[in-house]
């Protein structure tokens, strides 16, 4: 056989990229809803190489067979479109980078893309190491990056740990994130990149995100927003001047609880002070071709497919899962065992009116149920017990109809105590400056009937009354192997 030669591949190749981006062009005119349910994966696609499914094509093959050396060769020189190894690209992690940079930048102009990854931590990673280089032109300074302290745990540790006790990369802190100023006084010529966690969870730091912005690019560096409690469903930080967005898509995302799983999505053409073009021109190919190929932190296309599912009813799921938080909040408010309940909701909270700006129901204004713009503030909080640590245990032991984990998200309701969990390892002092107090307790409402879910809350809360409380104990439900060896 005549080889076809490279030419004829690299032209093919053109072809197939025009005919995805008019594709794309063609589903970005939709609806929020209709880009969650449809992604990028069209009519067409399904009847031309997919014998017709209508769910997206789970593709676990680890590679991708060639034509002859010349399709070969246009391939792993990333001339031409092409999955080759499963650890650089997959068909069905495709699907999920496209629909994920299609909900992020959803109502705006900006061109992104995505990089989706094996957790929510390995999208935090993979979206700053690529900043915390050297300048070429002024080698030897000491770099520094400046992020807020009320991050998620193992970003503190990341950043803390990793980067600034191992790496000598100074992480420059800032403890009041709604103070323009205390950005500024930290940002040097060194500075590689802000990054806020917002709103943050447990504790619910919010900032004003286009002055933080305005501020990152006078500076000429990106801003990057963990915007994994808030989802695209509820805020999009690109479309107010963020240059990358890390999402864990672990959380609620998808609530089913199916799988580990990120994303980081950036902006093309972004601001940075290295000099590095392929990096500034579209950080998320770069990531996928350069920096994650060599580091490997890809994802499962099980898990993309998991993640593709979940993604299609995100808008109303977050409606939902807001509006119960809302009436769980707005019950702990009024209790007598509560000290204080931290919503962002609550009009009672200091960055209530700063959260109102940027926090709303995507599209509530084009739903017959709204009509109008509504704001919706996600389904994470969390309250202080009146009391100590210990009595702050005892109400959460009694929880029955909430389950004690450290995850959130979820479908069901999930509560956990940060002081001996998520926030354990960083310390007493770390944990006062991400405003963790002891008696803290961190409860993500799930889709249950609100008034069951305040049911428990209620009878949970009145241990603390003395009232003897009694719950059902483990070894007499049907839990088969845990229970059985527990008894022993
Ligand atoms: C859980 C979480 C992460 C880490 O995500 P994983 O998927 O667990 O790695 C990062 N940021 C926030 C805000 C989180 O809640």
């Amino acid at each position: 056989m005549k080889p076809k030669g490279l030419f004829y591949y690299i032209n093919a190749g053109k072809r197939s990229i025009k005919w995805h981006q008019q594709n794309i062009q063609q589903i970005k005119k939709c609806r929020f809803d209709t880009i969650a349910v449809h992604g990028i994966y069209s009519l067409q696609e399904a009847l031309d190489f997919n014998q017709g499914s209508i769910i997206e094509p789970l593709y676990l093959s680890t590679s991708q067979a060639y034509r002859d050396s010349d399709e070969m060769e246009a391939a792993l020189s990333y001339q031409i479109p092409t999955w080759c190894y499963s650890r650089i690209a997959n068909p069905t992690v495709y699907y999920l980078e496209g629909v994920l940079a299609l909900l992020e930048s959803y109502g705006t102009n900006v061109d992104a893309s995505c990089c989706a990854t094996s957790s929510g931590m390995a999208a935090i990673q993979s979206a700053v190491e690529p900043f915390l280089v050297e300048n070429k032109k002024k080698p030897n300074q000491p770099i520094n990056f400046v992020a807020t302290c009320q991050v998620y745990g193992g970003t503190y540790q990341l950043f803390s740990v990793r980067k600034d006790v191992e790496r000598n990369i100074e992480w420059r802190k800032v403890v009041n994130s709604n103070n323009i100023r205390e950005w500024e006084s930290q940002i040097d010529e060194n500075t590689r990149f802000l990054f806020g966690e917002m709103p943050s969870n447990p504790s619910q730091a919010f900032f004003d995100l286009e002055k933080v912005a305005a501020l990152a690019h006078k500076h000429n560096i990106p801003l990057i927003i963990d915007s994994t409690v808030a989802t695209p469903a509820l805020l999009r930080p690109l479309a107010h001047g963020a240059d990358i967005v890390v999402q864990s898509v672990t959380k609620s995302m998808t609530s089913s609880g199916f799988c580990i799983a990120g994303a980081v999505i950036a902006r093309k053409n972004l601001t940075t002070n290295i000099n590095n073009n392929q990096l500034k021109a579209d950080f998320c190919a770069y990531l996928k071709q350069l920096p994650n190929r060599d580091t490997g932190p890809n994802l499962s296309p099980m898990s993309a497919l998991l993640a593709l599912s979940d993604l299609r009813t995100l808008r109303p799921r977050m409606d939902q899962l807001s509006r119960n938080t809302m009436k769980v909040a707005t019950f702990l408010e009024s209790h007598k065992q509560v000290e204080k309940v931290e919503y962002l909701g609550l009009k009672s909270h200091p960055l209530n009116r700063l959260a109102s700006k940027y926090m709303h129901l995507v599209d509530a204004e084009h739903d017959d149920l709204y009509g109008k713009k509504v704001n919706r503030y996600g389904h994470l909080m969390s309250f202080c017990v009146k009391g100590t640590h210990q009595d702050t245990r005892k109400v959460f032991d009694a929880l029955q109809r909430i389950w004690r984990a450290t995850d959130l998200g979820r479908i069901k309701s999930v509560a956990t105590i940060p002081t001996i969990s998520t926030h354990a390892q960083q310390g007493e002092e770390g944990r006062k400056l991400a405003c963790i107090p002891p008696n803290l307790i961190r409860l993500c409402v799930g889709a249950e009937h609100p008034d069951d879910v305040i049911n428990d809350l209620n009878q949970a809360l009145a241990v603390l009354k003395g009232k003897k409380h009694h719950i059902t104990s483990p070894e007499f439900s049907a839990g088969g192997a845990s229970s059985a060896r527990m008894r022993k």
